[in-house]
């Protein structure tokens, strides 16, 4: 039985009395348009196929404007990646990203690695300043400042927010960006145990993010840095990726190249797991044990139950959400365009009404498709993108839709309408069937709502 809707929204306004409320989204209000060529430049299918569906604009190499669908699509990220955050205890803030040379140079690394990869500069006053690559010499002065006895461990920070890094070359799409965005977690403990057991349960909480969002992200070991021996990649396979990785029979656990440098693919694996095999990955994710390179660089102690002083124990976990687009349409599209897991898709729904040359068949196609389009939001909370557009062919329609790639499509027509239906069609498959009017709500929500 279908629900009674009960709204809250108020009576939809004619479009022309109140010209900028759109509850769906309208093809014909969309201001970004789909184009058939790529910019010249855009080697990887992430960088053709954003630009081309109007995702993302680029600005200069590896910075990019993130556009009305694009940006959903990395809100629906960050969502996902808050949301494993927050189940693991994170609290939220937000740091700056101008930042002041004076804890850099306290750790050395406004020096080394410096311009290299920070963005430095003059500010008012002749100050050195600088934009945010990591924030290890941020947050752990300002935890200092709230964090004194062991009571107050163990405690978990993140953020989400653009980095800058003037990396020597930015190609590959939104997967390099000298801006990116990053969510970055930090964790402060009162004994190596705890963060490691803490440690743990961040691995666990990434490939959480990663299979929600839909990619296979293998836990990668890699070089610990200074401070540890070993750190935890997350690599994605793909052609498109910087980094050679060689992932053990089951496919769940890999070496980066740079810890087992001899390996070579078919090689017995480092842990006796069967064989391994060599790949091309992208990096999605890194978390590190800092231990206390950073907390003893800002004398950062706390008491423990016999009023000893000690410093606290770090670690350092990070996610790119812009690189996590950017690979997701590296690992899930074809010649058509890209093919968006429901997770993360721009909308759930691409509703495509199809206009013909019968004008009060036209208004009739129009009303039905207005009216999925309302009681599925109104009703079930299912935001779609509607392509009312009249001046299109169909085939121009299926094509953007194709190209946008949000995973199911529905369709209103004449034809379909001959059904008292519209037609039903998953991104990624050839097979469509006709649904009755009055069923899509339900069936759409099932479809939604299904994992
Ligand atoms: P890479 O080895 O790819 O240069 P990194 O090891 O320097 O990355 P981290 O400092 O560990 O990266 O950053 C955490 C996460 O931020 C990475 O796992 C990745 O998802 C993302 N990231 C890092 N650099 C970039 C970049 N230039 N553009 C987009 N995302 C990035
Ligand atoms: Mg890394």
């Amino acid at each position: 039985m279908p629900r009674a809707c009960v709204s809250f929204y108020p009576t939809l306004a004619e479009p022309s009395a109140n010209r900028y409320s759109i509850l769906r989204m309208r093809m014909t209000k969309l201001f970004t348009k789909t184009t058939k060529e790529a910019p010249q430049d855009a080697e990887s299918a992430n960088a053709r196929l954003l630009a081309r569906a109007g995702f993302v604009d680029q600005h200069m190499a590896g910075v990019y404007s993130y556009l009305p669908l694009g940006l959903r699509v990395l809100k629906n990220i960050q969502r996902i990646v808050r949301e494993e955050m927050d189940a693991i205890g994170g609290q939220e803030v937000l740091l700056p990203a101008l930042l002041s040379s004076e804890p850099w140079k306290k750790t050395g690394r406004w020096e080394d690695p410096g311009p290299e990869v920070m963005f430095q500069f003059r500010g008012a006053g002749d100050r050195d300043v600088g934009l945010g690559w990591t924030h290890e010499e941020i947050i752990t002065p300002l935890m200092q400042k709230f964090v004194h006895s062991y009571q107050d461990l163990p405690v978990a920070v993140y953020q989400i927010q653009d980095k800058f890094r003037n990396e020597l070359r930015a190609k590959s799409g939104i997967l390099r960006g000298r801006e990116f965005n990053m969510k970055d977690l930090y964790s402060f403990h009162a004994s190596v145990d705890d963060l490691e057991e803490y440690y743990d349960k961040v691995l666990e909480a990434y490939l959480r993010v990663f299979t929600r969002c839909g990619i296979n992200a293998i836990p990668t070991e890699a070089s610990g840095g200074s401070f540890s021996k070993i750190s935890h990649e997350f690599q994605m396979p793909t052609e498109s990726g910087e980094d050679t990785i060689f992932v053990n029979e089951a496919g769940d656990y890999a070496w980066n190249k740079e810890v087992v440098p001899d390996i070579k693919d078919g090689d017995p694996a480092p842990d006796g797991s069967g064989k391994v095999k060599e790949m091309k990955a992208v990096e999605v994710g890194n978390i590190f044990k800092l231990k206390t390179k950073y907390t003893e660089a800002f004398d950062m102690t706390f008491t423990d139950e016999s009023g000893e002083r000690k410093p606290v124990q770090m670690g350092c976990y990070g996610i790119g959400p812009s690189r996590v687009m950017g690979s997701i349409v590296e690992a899930s599209h074809d010649d058509a365009g890209m093919i968006w897991p429901k997770s993360v898709a721009p909308y759930p729904v691409h509703l495509v009404s199809i206009t013909s040359n019968d004008e009060e068949m036209n208004e009739r196609v129009r009303s039905v498709a207005e009216g999925i389009a309302d009681d599925l939001e109104k009703c079930c909370g299912i935001e779609v993108l509607w392509d009312d557009r009249s001046d299109v062919s169909a085939g121009e329609k299926f094509a953007d839709a194709d190209l946008i790639g949000i995973p199911l499509r529905l369709v209103v027509s004449k034809k379909t309408l001959a059904e008292d239906s519209a037609e039903w069609r998953q991104r990624g498959s050839d097979e469509t069937r006709l649904i009755k009017i009055e069923g899509i709500r339900e069936e759409v929500e099932a479809y939604v709502k299904e994992e």
